[in-house]
C-alpha cells in the first residue's frame, strides 16, 4: 500500500473510502467526495427537503421533474425491481420506515400497520416519462426508498471518476460496496457472525464490484428472532429466506446492490436463476454459518479459519 491515498467521508449513513494507489491524481478523490455527498442529499429520506422526500410528499398522480442521477436511479430501480419480481422493490419506502421506526424504538409494529404499509408498495405504480425526465406514484401514501441501491449507483459513478481522471489503480468501499479499480486485489467479507471488521474471507477483484446485504448490519434480536432492515415486499416483515449475509460479484454496482437486497430476501436456492441470467457471482452464508460459494467464485474466495469456526 506504500504511496496510496487513503480519503474517508461521511455519506450515505456510512463512512465511506476511497484508495487510491496512483497519488498523482489525488484529486480525483474530492471530485468523488463531493459527488457522493450531493447525491445523498438529493436521494435521502432523512432530509425532509431533499429531492425525494419531496416527491415522496406529492400527491398521487402529481408529476415531478427531477435531475439526472435521480431520474437515472429511478430508472435502474425499476427496472432491477422487474428482474427481481418484486423481491427489490424500489416503492418499499412505507414499509421500510415502519421497520425503520421498529428497530429504532425496539417496538414490533403492529400487525394493521404492517398490512396497511405492505399494500401501497407496488413498483408497476411507479411512472416514468423519459423526455420530460418526470417520474410520479399513483397514491399519496406511497413512496420510494432508495436504501438499497443508491451506495451502488454511486460506487458506478466514483469508479467512472476515477477512470475519466486516469488512475489506475484504486480501491474504494462505500459501506460493504465495494470496488476495484485496475490490479487485483483482496478484499474481505465482513463476518456476519462477528464483531464490524473482522472478515470470514477474502474475495480477489479486478475490475469489478463486491456488495454485501445482511441482517447484521442493522437490527435487534427478540424471542430468537433476528428482525432487521430488509424487508420482504411478500410479507410486510423482516426476510426470512435462511441467509445471514450474501455478496455478490459484479461489473455494475447498482444492479449488483438492488439484487444483493433480492437475493437475500429470496434465498440461496430461489435465487440461483436470478444470479445465472445475469451472470454474476455469489457468496451466501446461511443463518448457521454454512459458507456456499457460486462455481465461477471458488478459485477468488479464501476462507479464513478461526477458532470456534468449524471447517466448511
Ligand atoms: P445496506 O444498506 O445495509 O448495505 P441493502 O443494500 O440490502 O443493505 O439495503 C437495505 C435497505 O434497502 C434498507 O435499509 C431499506 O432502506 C431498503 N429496503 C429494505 N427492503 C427493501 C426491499 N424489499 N426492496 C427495496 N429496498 C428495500
Ligand atoms: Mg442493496
Amino acid at each position: 500500500m506504500g504511496g496510496a491515498l487513503q480519503t474517508l467521508f461521511p455519506a450515505m449513513g456510512t463512512v465511506n473510502s476511497i484508495l487510491i494507489y496512483d497519488p498523482a491524481r489525488k484529486n480525483a478523490a474530492e471530485e468523488i467526495r463531493f459527488f457522493v455527498r450531493s447525491l445523498d442529499r438529493k436521494l435521502s429520506v432523512f432530509r425532509p427537503d431533499s429531492e425525494i422526500s419531496r416527491f415522496n410528499a406529492l400527491d398521487g398522480g402529481e408529476w415531478m421533474t427531477v435531475g439526472e442521477d435521480s431520474f437515472a436511479i429511478f430508472r435502474e430501480s425499476i427496472r432491477c425491481s422487474r428482474l427481481t419480481g418484486g423481491a427489490f422493490d424500489v416503492t418499499a419506502g412505507p414499509l421500510s420506515a415502519l421497520w425503520r421506526e421498529a428497530i429504532r424504538s425496539r417496538r414490533l409494529p403492529e400487525e394493521t400497520a404492517v398490512r396497511k404499509a405492505g399494500q401501497l408498495v407496488n413498483y408497476r405504480d411507479l411512472g416514468l416519462k423519459e423526455e420530460q425526465r418526470q417520474v410520479c406514484l399513483q397514491k399519496k401514501e406511497q413512496s420510494v426508498d432508495f436504501g438499497g441501491i443508491a451506495k451502488g449507483y454511486a460506487a458506478d459513478r466514483a469508479v467512472r471518476i476515477l477512470r475519466e481522471a486516469g488512475v489506475k489503480n484504486a480501491l474504494i468501499n462505500f459501506g460493504g460496496t465495494v470496488g476495484v479499480l485496475g490490479e487485483p486485489k483482496m478484499v474481505g467479507i465482513q463476518d456476519p457472525f462477528r464483531p464490524t471488521g473482522e472478515p470470514f474471507g477474502v474475495l480477489t477483484l479486478q475490475d469489478s464490484f463486491a456488495v454485501t446485504s445482511g441482517s447484521y448490519e442493522r437490527g435487534f434480536a427478540r424471542g430468537g428472532v433476528r428482525w432487521h432492515h430488509i424487508i420482504d415486499p411478500r410479507t410486510g416483515m423482516p426476510s426470512d429466506s435462511g441467509l445471514r449475509s450474501v455478496t455478490l460479484v459484479g461489473t455494475r454496482a447498482a444492479e449488483l446492490d438492488a439484487l444483493s437486497t433480492a437475493v437475500f430476501i429470496l434465498g440461496a436456492e430461489a435465487a440461483l436463476p436470478l444470479l445465472q441470467s445475469r451472470a454474476l457471482e455469489a457468496v451466501f452464508i446461511t443463518e448457521t454459518g454454512q459458507v456456499l460459494v457460486t462455481p465461477g467464485l471458488q478459485s477468488d474466495f479464501r476462507l479464513i479459519c478461526q477458532k470456534g469456526r468449524s471447517a466448511l
